[in-house]
């Protein structure tokens, strides 16, 4: 079967023979809930938090159980403390600011299992929302271990994952609970699903993946998959310094990932081949040195690189060509940003993008943690999107048809 019928197929047949079991075919009057959500927000250097889109998207689920009566406890991790208490990763900030966002405060507990949780929960009235530790403080969490799965699950009557970010990963509180308790999709998974799965089933073409950033290894796999469904491929970041270097020009000491040149060679061919238009790096803003606030812009073109230069943006050259190509597609998927656009000066390439996204009238779906931050840092509004992903992983991921773990047990079929 061709991939592209393959892939459809699957993704038909899964959503035929099962479908998302959802929060609102359960009566939740009286119920303890345990509610696992995504709260891993970003901090800034006076550890604060940076970015509460990941709480505001949390409210619509929050409210309707409450709405319905539940006794709500919430589970998140945050961080990565390895299993172990570290004072820094304890969620006391998350509370709070999820207490404000609601419009009450909202009582946090020390521990996320244990005989005081246990009791605390027993006394638990309906509309009351309790805040449970860092998940990830138990070495159980991540291992997936049974032992910690029935803790918790001891702690509610049903189970409900609104934590689309971390569907990919099977652990305790996002797969492991589905095996002790009655587990239910919230209304924010519930939506990135229809979402990511009518673009997969139907999608308005042309269709144009523009992809970035620097976690090449976890990108690789969508532009594959995506060679029957995408029209477009548009690469900038150090994804894009990898697919030029392929092409055999000069990337100097940019962030470039050698060791999947033969990859990048063998995508460039495959996408000629079936004929798709491929864009990557014409010009660049590189700089020589090392890489600070200081550093000096250079604008050269691709092969004016020298060995001693860092591309750290994509060129005026770039940019114009893929705004062209952006302005003819109707339906865009971005993910990854097209510089190193945390700095003022190489951050005119993902802005620029970022605009001629937000300004087109393309369906246009967002992801990934670095892309949304430049989002807002620009002033764009998520409204000028189709659709900003909580999940930058699993997104991707979900796009290219694998089964997220944290899915499949919210599935009808299970
Ligand atoms: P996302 O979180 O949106 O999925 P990634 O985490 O993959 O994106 O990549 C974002 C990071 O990539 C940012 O910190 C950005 O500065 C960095 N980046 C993008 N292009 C470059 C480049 N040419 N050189 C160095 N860093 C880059
Ligand atoms: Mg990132």
């Amino acid at each position: 079967m061709q991939p592209l019928l393959l892939l459809r197929w699957r993704l038909c047949t899964m959503l035929a023979m099962s479908k998302l079991r959802s929060v609102k075919d359960v009566d939740l009057e009286g119920k303890k809930v345990l509610l696992r959500l995504d709260l891993n927000v970003p901090m800034n250097a006076e550890g604060q938090i940076a970015d509460s889109t990941r709480i505001d998207k949390t409210l619509p689920t929050l409210n309707y159980l409450l709405e319905q009566g539940a006794r709500v406890i919430i589970l998140t991790h945050f961080g990565r403390p390895k299993g172990e208490y570290v004072e820094e990763l304890k969620v006391d900030k998350i509370a709070v600011a999820l207490g404000d966002a609601l419009g009450r405060p909202i009582d946090k507990l020390d521990a996320c299992c244990g005989s005081e949780v246990e009791e605390r929960v027993s006394h638990m009235k309906n509309g009351e929302v309790l805040f449970l530790e860092n998940t990830r403080f138990e070495t159980g969490e991540k291992t997936n271990d049974p032992v910690f799965s029935k803790q918790l699950a001891a702690l509610g009557d049903i189970f409900v994952s609104d934590a689309f970010g971390v569907v990919h990963r099977s652990h305790a509180s996002t797969v492991g609970l589905a095996s002790y308790l009655p587990a239910y999709a919230g209304l924010l998974l519930e939506k990135e699903i229809e979402i990511l799965s009518a673009l997969l089933e139907a999608p308005e073409k042309p269709l144009l993946l523009l992809v970035g950033g620097a976690k090449i290894d976890t990108k690789v796999g969508i532009l594959e998959k995506f060679l029957e469904l995408a029209d477009v491929y548009l690469i900038g970041g150090g994804m894009g310094n990898t697919f030029v270097c392929s092409q055999g020009y000069e990337v100097g000491e940019s962030l470039c990932q050698r060791d999947k040149l033969e990859m990048a060679k063998a995508f460039c061919e495959s996408a000629e081949l079936k004929g798709k238009v491929l864009l990557s790096l014409l010009d660049a803003v590189a700089i020589k040195g090392e890489i600070s606030e200081d550093a000096k812009p250079i604008v050269v073109d691709l092969d004016q690189v020298t060995p001693d230069m860092k591309i750290l943006d994509i060129g005026p050259k770039t940019i114009a060509a893929f705004k062209e190509k952006i302005a003819e597609a109707a339906t865009i998927v971005w993910n990854g940003p097209m510089g190193l656009y945390e700095m003022e000066a190489f951050s005119e390439g993902t802005r620029a993008i970022a605009k001629a996204i937000a300004d087109s009238d393309a369906r246009s779906i967002v992801g990934g943690g670095d892309s949304i931050d430049a989002i807002k840092k620009f002033g764009l509004s998520f409204d000028q999107f189709t659709h900003v992903s909580t999940g930058g992983g699993a997104m991707l991921e979900f796009l290219q048809g694998k089964e997220l773990p944290g899915v499949q047990v919210l599935m009808e079929s299970k």
